[in-house]
C-alpha cells in the first residue's frame, strides 16, 4: 500500500479519445478545476482509439449504408444519417477551435480530406443505392453527392476496384468529396499533450481497480501502480469512466443503480493491410459496401486509403470476430467476470437471441487468409495474397440491455450511463464512436453539470457555433461551418494546406 492520496475535481479513467475530449472541453469551460487521468497502459490512445485499431472513418453517414435503412414502404429512412452527420460537424468545429486557438497544431497530422464512396452490385442493391442517393442529395448536409452506374465513371473514381471486374450484373456507386480520414490515435495524443501542458495530471501505468462512494459524497478510486504494485487512493467530486471496453466492469464496481441490468458483448476486429506501395498508390478513397446477411452492422467491409504516420496506406476490413476480451490488452475472463446477479438474466436472454450472430463471429475468426482474400477480391478483383498482411484491430464491447424490444437486446450505438446526481458517468458501446466524441462528451457535461451549463453556454457556442441549433434547419450555417472547418483543418483540396498551417504557426 502506498501513501499516495490526492483529491481532484475531476478524474478521467482511461486515456482514449473520449477522456481526451472531455478533458479538453472541461479545460476550456472550467480552467481552474483540478483534473487527473489514470491510464493502465504506458501511453495515450493505445486501445480502440489507436490508428491501427479502428478504421479512421470520420463517420458522417456519407458512405455507410447501415445508417440509411429501407422502410417497408420502400422509402429510405435518413434520420440516423442526419444525426450522425450533424454530430460529426460538432466534432469538426471543436477541433477547428482547438487549432485556431493554437491549443493543438498541424491538423494534417490527424485529419485529411478523402472521398467517401458506397458501392453495390445487383439490381436490387443498385435500386436501393439510387433511392438513397435521391433522398440524401436533396438534403443540404449531403450536398455534393454524386451517383453513377456507368462503369467508365466508376473506373475513373475507383480504378483499382474496377480493373479485372466481371460486369455480369448492374453495379453502382455514390461519391462525395467532403469525406475525411481521421487518425484518432494522433488526435488523442495531441489532446493529451495539450492537457499535460495545462496542468492536467496524467498518470500512465496506473490501473483503476475499484471505485467506491465515500461517506462525504465523493468517489474514491483504488488505483494500482502497474510497475511497483503499490496501491493508491484518489478521490474526486466527479469521475468519468472512459475505459473503452473496460468501462462496463468499472461501472459495475461503482454500484450505481443505473449501471445494473446491463451487459457487454465483445466483438473483435481484424484488418488486412496492403504491403505493396504500387497497389496503395492506385486507390484514393474510403469505399463501403453492404453488410453480408447475418453480419453485425459494424462489420460492413470497406476498402480505405489511410494516412498513418504521414504515410499513405491501404486497409480492408474490419473482419469481425469473437473474443471474450473487453480490451485488446484485456483478459480472457472479461466476459465471464462481467456476468453479475443483476444482469445474468439479461445476458442469458441476449445469449439465446444471438446464437446466429455468435456463430457468425466464430466462423469469421476461423477464416483462413485465403478466405479473407476472397472477400477482398469482391473489392479488388486482382488482389494478390502476397500483397496483403493481417493486423489485429481493437475490441468493441456492444451494450446489452432490456429495452421495449425485449430482454437482453444487443445495442449497436454508444450510451452514456450516469448517476442521478451527475457525480459519475460512463461511456459504453463503440459506434459510431470516436467521430462523435465531442457530441457525446457534451451530453456527459449536460447530464452531469446541469448547475454550470447556463454559465458555460456562451463559451460552448464560441467553440461550437452550431451548439443547440439544428443544422438541417439552418442551411446557411452548414455552409459557413463547412467552409470554416475546411479552411482551418485543411480539408478543402482547393485551399492550399499552408493556409491551415499559417493559422497555427
Ligand atoms: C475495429 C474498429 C473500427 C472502428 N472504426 C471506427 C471508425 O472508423 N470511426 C470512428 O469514429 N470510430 C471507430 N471505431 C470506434 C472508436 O475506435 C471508439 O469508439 C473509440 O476509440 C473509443 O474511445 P474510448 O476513449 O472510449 O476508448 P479507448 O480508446 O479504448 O480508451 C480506453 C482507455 O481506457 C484504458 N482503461 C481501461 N480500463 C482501465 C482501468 N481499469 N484503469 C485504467 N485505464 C483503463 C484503456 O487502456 C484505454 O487506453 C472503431 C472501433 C473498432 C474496434
Amino acid at each position: 500500500m502506498s501513501n499516495e492520496q490526492t483529491r481532484a475535481d475531476v478524474i478521467l479513467i482511461g486515456a482514449g479519445i473520449m477522456s481526451a475530449t472531455l478533458g479538453s472541453l472541461l479545460k476550456q469551460l472550467a480552467p481552474d478545476w483540478k483534473i487527473t487521468v489514470f491510464e493502465k497502459l504506458a501511453s495515450a490512445g493505445e486501445e480502440s482509439s489507436n490508428e491501427w485499431n479502428n478504421a479512421g472513418t470520420g463517420h458522417s453517414a456519407l458512405c455507410e449504408l447501415n445508417y440509411t435503412v429501407e422502410k417497408p414502404d420502400g422509402s429510405i429512412d435518413i434520420s440516423k444519417a442526419i444525426k450522425i452527420n450533424e454530430e460529426y460537424q460538432v466534432s469538426k468545429q471543436f477541433w477547428s477551435y482547438l487549432v485556431d486557438s493554437n491549443l493543438i497544431r498541424n491538423p494534417r497530422d490527424f485529419i485529411r480530406p478523402l472521398p467517401h464512396l458506397s458501392i453495390v452490385q445487383g439490381e436490387k442493391n443498385v435500386a436501393f443505392l439510387k433511392k438513397r442517393f435521391e433522398t440524401l442529395s436533396n438534403n443540404p448536409l449531403f450536398h455534393g453527392m454524386e451517383f453513377s452506374d456507368d462503369p467508365e465513371t466508376l473506373t475513373e473514381w475507383i480504378p483499382l476496384m474496377m480493373k479485372g471486374r466481371t460486369l455480369n450484373e448492374p453495379i453502382a456507386a455514390t461519391r462525395i468529396e467532403s469525406g475525411t480520414d481521421v487518425n484518432f490515435g494522433a488526435l488523442t495524443r495531441m489532446l493529451f499533450d495539450h492537457l499535460k501542458n495545462n496542468n492536467v495530471d496524467i498518470k500512465f501505468k496506473h490501473n483503476v481497480d475499484d471505485i467506491k462512494r465515500t461517506s462525504d459524497g465523493l468517489w474514491e478510486l483504488k488505483v494500482r501502480n502497474v510497475d511497483s504494485g503499490a496501491v493508491e487512493r484518489h478521490t474526486a467530486k466527479f469521475v468519468f469512466i472512459g475505459g473503452g471496453g473496460g468501462s462496463l466492469p468499472l461501472l459495475q464496481k461503482s454500484g450505481i443503480p443505473e449501471g445494473k441490468h446491463i451487459g457487454g458483448f465483445p466483438v473483435s476486429g481484424l484488418f488486412m493491410v496492403c504491403n505493396n506501395p504500387e497497389v496503395v498508390a492506385q486507390h484514393h478513397a474510403k469505399v463501403y459496401g453492404k453488410a453480408k446477411v447475418g453480419a453485425p452492422p459494424m462489420s460492413v467491409p470497406h476498402l480505405d486509403t489511410r494516412f498513418i504516420d504521414n504515410k499513405k496506406t491501404l486497409l480492408f476490413g474490419p473482419f469481425a470476430g469473437f473474443s471474450p476480451k473487453f480490451l485488446k490488452n484485456g483478459s480472457m475472463f472479461d466476459l465471464l467476470g462481467s456476468v453479475k446477479p443483476n444482469n445474468v438474466l439479461t445476458m442469458l436472454a441476449a445469449g439465446a437471441k444471438n446464437v446466429p450472430l455468435t456463430k457468425y463471429l466464430i466462423q469469421q475468426v476461423l477464416l483462413s487468409k485465403e478466405q479473407r482474400m476472397e472477400e477482398l477480391r469482391e473489392f479488388i478483383p486482382n488482389a494478390k495474397s502476397e500483397d496483403w498482411d493481417t493486423v489485429v484491430a481493437g475490441q468493441r464491447v456492444q451494450v446489452i440491455k432490456d429495452t421495449a424490444a425485449g430482454k437482453g437486446t444487443l445495442q449497436f450505438g454508444t450510451e452514456v450511463i450516469s448517476a442521478a446526481d451527475g457525480s459519475i458517468a460512463a461511456l459504453l458501446g463503440a459506434s459510431p464512436g470516436a467521430s462523435t466524441a465531442v457530441s457525446v462528451m457534451l451530453e456527459v457535461i449536460k447530464k452531469c453539470f446541469p448547475q454550470h451549463i447556463k454559465a458555460w453556454e456562451p463559451q460552448i457556442k464560441e467553440m461550437i457555433p452550431s451548439y443547440g441549433v439544428s443544422l438541417l434547419k439552418n442551411p446557411e450555417l452548414i455552409h459557413e461551418i463547412h467552409a470554416s472547418t475546411a479552411r482551418t483543418l485543411g480539408l478543402s483540396e482547393s485551399l492550399p494546406l499552408q493556409m491551415a498551417h499559417q493559422t497555427v504557426s
